[in-house]
């Protein structure tokens, strides 16, 4: 069955056509596939135990309570080392149908539970937006080996499959919502929206309908931000305080937008960031279906 990834009402030819190759995003950041370019730590039932999960709820304060004052700047937060975010999409085994370029953005069942398995083993701790935040504009201290996990589109998968796997290890995620797609089939109901809330994991603003924020002009910050936001702030009654942009795509007439609706971050793919507002513009890089574990251990020290 093939799933409409945008209201067809809206769904303008490319757009349909870019959604239905698979979802979001350009292209993953190139990453070497040599086995041997890289030593992975952990690949063996022989060494270290999961990760703890306590650092998964470790407190950090809201970026509303942190005083502007006591905040870095933009060079001194470009000076900090990035914490490295994956970013994912569909969690599902394969189908014939789906194309070359599609299986970038989904991750075949086993593959991501080998995946999180090599994050555990290799001692990698998941942090929440606030936690980076913190870090990013007071240096406040992070877990060893820090990771954030983040997963866009509202994909049903992401609660059936990813969440049980998360769990085993304690760790806790990112799910940028697409407001749209709530309650449809295959994407996830605002009642698993407010769980996945309620068990720790933050949820982030990824639109109302995933269209590209470079060409919003007027209303469109209303429809696509402001009120997606309202709508996600009333499922889960917490604020939201962190966006991830559609493709991945911005410009810099964005970031007063989302600043103007409460936004504290938003989140790019593996793109330059800005040098005036880095914390609009944190770096992610596409955690590819093709990727073994391996693989995404390479790309990860490569990347960030
Ligand atoms: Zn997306």
């Amino acid at each position: 069955m093939i799933r409409f990834r945008t209201p067809l009402t809206l769904a303008s030819a490319s757009l349909a056509a870019g959604l239905l190759l698979s979802s979001c995003e350009t292209k993953p950041a190139t990453t070497s596939e040599n086995p041997t370019a890289a030593a992975v730590p952990a690949d063996s039932a022989a060494t270290a135990a999961p990760a703890a999960p306590v650092d998964a709820t470790t407190k950090a304060p809201s970026p509303g309570e942190i005083p502007a004052a006591q905040r870095a700047d933009a060079a001194a937060i470009l000076a900090r080392p990035q914490v490295p975010i994956l970013c994912y999409h569909q969690i599902r085994d394969w189908r014939a149908k789906d194309s070359k370029g599609a299986k970038d953005y989904i991750v075949p069942v086993a593959q991501f539970k080998a995946q999180m398995k090599m994050l555990a083993d290799s001692g990698y701790h998941t942090i929440l937006p606030d936690q980076l935040y913190a870090y990013l504009t007071t240096g406040a201290k992070l877990p060893s080996k820090p990771i954030m996990l983040t997963f866009d589109d509202t994909d049903l998968d992401q609660f059936t499959v990813a969440k049980p796997t998360l769990d085993k290890y304690g760790y806790k995620a990112v799910y940028f919502i697409m407001t749209v797609s709530l309650g449809r089939p295959n994407y996830m109901s605002k009642a698993q929206v407010k769980q996945l809330s309620d068990e720790g994991n933050i949820i982030g603003s990824h639109t109302w309908d995933h269209h590209n924020v470079k060409k919003y002009e007027g209303q469109d910050w209303v429809t696509q931000i402001e009120k997606p936001t309202k709508t996600l702030e009333e499922i889960t009654g917490k604020k939201i305080n962190y966006f991830a942009y559609p493709f991945g795509l911005w410009r810099p007439e964005s970031i007063p937008e989302l600043k103007k609706r409460g936004m504290d971050a938003a989140f790019i793919l593996a793109e330059k960031r800005d040098q005036q507002d880095p914390l609009y513009t944190i770096r992610r890089i596409i955690a590819s279906g093709y990727w073994s574990p391996r693989t995404l251990h390479n790309s990860i020290v490569q990347s960030f």
